[in-house]
């Protein structure tokens, strides 16, 4: 594919001649089961050396997908229970919205959670990823307890706990052709948040569903991890080192 890398490896060599390291963290929503697609985007993370965070939804997935993972460089989220719609019509797609009792969301929550842990053990990362980046707030004060420790969204980090780790770049064009976005604009994002971030501590998430990638997505992420794999601006992270985050920081 085509497209210009320049103002990203621009932006890499600010933070390497500032002395800094930008983390960077990918999550791949969906998750369920082993699959053609599944299998490429494994291989492109272990190919670059690149650790992965899946956001599995845990009331359909099964052993298959824990057997799959056994041994690679890759933690599980948790994505909602079944990403189920249960918007009211005209409203935005939410499964963790306040259309149902908040006690029967989370049962499913903690259902969810204890599923991907007996499944996944060491490899599931207590931290909730909403179906559609959307979650009634007065559930979220409610997670603390259910044990999560972390909440995923996308957009910058609200305060409050438990800790946001969210994502700030989308590759996909959900709106148009359900393909990769255009490279320039992809490459300006990341750009946009490395420059909000330098000096905070704050990560860049890259938020990617590998059931829906076009080959220009598979592209994208390619050159990406070609490129900022070896820069010194840089490394990619797993989500528990970004749990831990005086642990390692360095930016
Ligand atoms: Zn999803």
């Amino acid at each position: 594919m085509t497209g210009d890398f320049s103002p990203l490896v621009a932006a890499l060599d600010r933070w390497a001649g500032a002395g800094r390291q930008a983390r960077f963290w990918l999550r791949d929503d969906d998750a369920v089961a082993p699959t053609p697609a599944l299998d490429r985007l494994l291989a492109l993370g272990a190919g670059h050396g690149v650790p992965l965070t899946l956001a599995v939804i845990p009331q359909p997935t099964g052993q298959a997908l824990a057997d799959r993972l056994e041994g690679l460089d890759v933690e599980v989220a948790l994505h909602g229970w079944s990403h189920a719609d249960h918007a009211a019509q005209g409203r935005k797609s939410c499964e963790l919205g306040p259309e149902r009792p908040a006690p029967v969301v989370l049962a499913e929550l903690a259902t969810g959670l204890a599923q991907l842990r007996r499944l996944h053990g060491a490899r599931a990362v207590p931290v909730l990823v909403p179906p559609w980046n959307r979650i009634d707030p007065a559930l979220i004060q409610q997670l603390a307890a259910l044990g999560f420790r972390g909440l995923s969204v996308f957009g910058p980090e609200a305060e409050g706990a438990p800790v946001r780790i969210n994502a700030h770049v989308d590759l996909i064009d959900w709106r148009g052709h359900r393909g990769a976005r255009d490279t320039a604009a992809l490459v300006a994002d990341l750009v946009a948040r490395l420059d909000a971030v330098q000096g905070s501590g704050a990560h860049v998430g890259f938020m990617t569903h590998h059931l829906v990638h076009d080959a220009a997505a598979w592209g994208f992420m390619d050159r990406l991890f070609a490129l900022t794999v070896p820069h010194a601006g840089c490394r990619w992270t797993g989500l528990s080192s970004l749990l831990a985050p005086d642990q390692g920081r360095i930016n």
